[in-house]
């Protein structure tokens, strides 16, 4: 990955003013790898004694808890003492992290189109960025947010300004963007990377028990009955999705994070190419898309979900029912499957 030395230089110069004051931005339903960046990237913003406010649109998952830094996170959703807007509107600087679209901050995102005249940066790894910044680092080669600012605090101050304390939540960004070091984009970089965060001593076993072991009674259920219930199989068996209503979700005592990952079991099946998951929520239903391979999940997100994300991993929004979900999703997948897209 190569990160452009401009864009290095004029991110030195404009950190290199004293006490700057920063918001650090991630995207909604914030995952490991939003998270694990924020905190990160505002360590380092930090120790440079510029003042910095982390900021996620609604609640992280359950099983994130443990980061250490998460609890100096803000969640808009539930600042009622109005953090959020102070701290955007004497903000100098905004860095927006791990997501590509100021619509993937959902409410918070009108905040930051007007309440604000700072400089912004994009530091993101989704195909098509589609705002405008004064300095965009967007590598959608880079296989997680995590490891490009990894690459970013490299190329500015080194890799043995690396605390431990940042080792732990980049790694955490880093694991669960790749599946555990499983899916496309691992580079002998990303592993000497690694190496160096593993040598800051961090307990990557501890990490990963943190993260994947830690669901609750019902989450099993609630993955059990979805598998097994709910798995409907489209095109001779490679092509699956899955629903899940508020009603089901409430029979398993339902916590947000609970679904996390369902979508990417039915491609165990040797021949699967594309899988889906639809998600009822109060307004409107998530969908989330997986893909081995040439299948792009990327396009079709974009195409019939007004989603987006990467080649084999994207997701959307679709606000009618879920059986007029499914329709869509059923004539969608003949359509792409025509085009010889499938
Ligand atoms: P997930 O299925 O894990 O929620 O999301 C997979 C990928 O798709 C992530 O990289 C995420 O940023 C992207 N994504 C999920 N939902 C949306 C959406 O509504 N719009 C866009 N543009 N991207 C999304
Ligand atoms: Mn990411």
């Amino acid at each position: 990955m190569n990160i452009s030395q401009t864009n290095i230089d004029l991110l030195r110069e404009l950190l290199s003013k004293p006490s700057q004051k920063i918001v650090v931005l991630s995207h909604t339903n914030p995952d490991g790898d939003a998270v694990g960046s924020s905190i990160a990237w505002g360590e380092a913003l930090r120790r440079l004694g510029h003042t910095v406010t982390c900021v996620v649109p609604n609640k992280y998952p359950y099983y994130l808890d443990w980061m250490t830094g998460i609890s100096d996170v803000v969640i808009f959703k539930t600042d009622s003492e109005g953090r959020t807007a102070a701290a955007v509107a004497e903000a100098d600087v905004i860095f927006c992290l791990d997501f590509h679209s100021l619509s993937r901050l959902d409410a918070l995102g009108d905040m930051i189109a007007s309440n604000t005249t700072a400089k912004r940066v994009l530091i993101d790894h989704h195909l098509d960025p589609s705002e405008q910044f004064d300095i965009m680092f967007s590598h959608p080669e880079s296989s997680s947010t995590c490891y490009l600012v990894y690459k970013i605090i490299e190329a500015l101050w080194g890799a043995q300004s690396v605390s431990a304390s940042q080792a732990e939540v980049l790694y955490v960004g880093m694991m669960t963007d790749t599946g555990n070091f499983s899916f496309s984009n691992l580079t002998p970089e990303l592993y000497q990377s690694l190496a160096v965060l593993s040598s800051t001593g961090i307990n990557i076993p501890q990490i990963y028990n943190n993260v994947y072991n830690s669901f609750t009674e019902g989450r099993a259920r609630l993955f059990g009955y979805t598998i097994n219930r709910k798995m409907k199989l489209l095109r001779k068996g490679t092509v699956a999705y899955m629903s899940l209503t508020e009603e089901e979700m409430r029979r398993f005592w339902f916590q947000q994070g609970d679904s996390e990952g369902f979508v990417n079991y039915p491609l165990t099946i040797k021949k699967m190419r594309m899988s889906a998951i639809f998600i009822e929520h109060k307004d409107f239903i998530r969908i989330s898309l997986r893909s081995r391979g040439a299948v792009d999940v990327n396009t079709f997100a974009a195409r019939y979900f007004n989603g987006g994300g990467h080649h084999n991993a994207a997701g959307g929004k679709s606000f009618v029912s879920m059986a007029e979900t499914i329709a869509r999703f059923e004539a969608a997948v003949e359509e792409y499957a025509k085009e010889g897209l499938l």
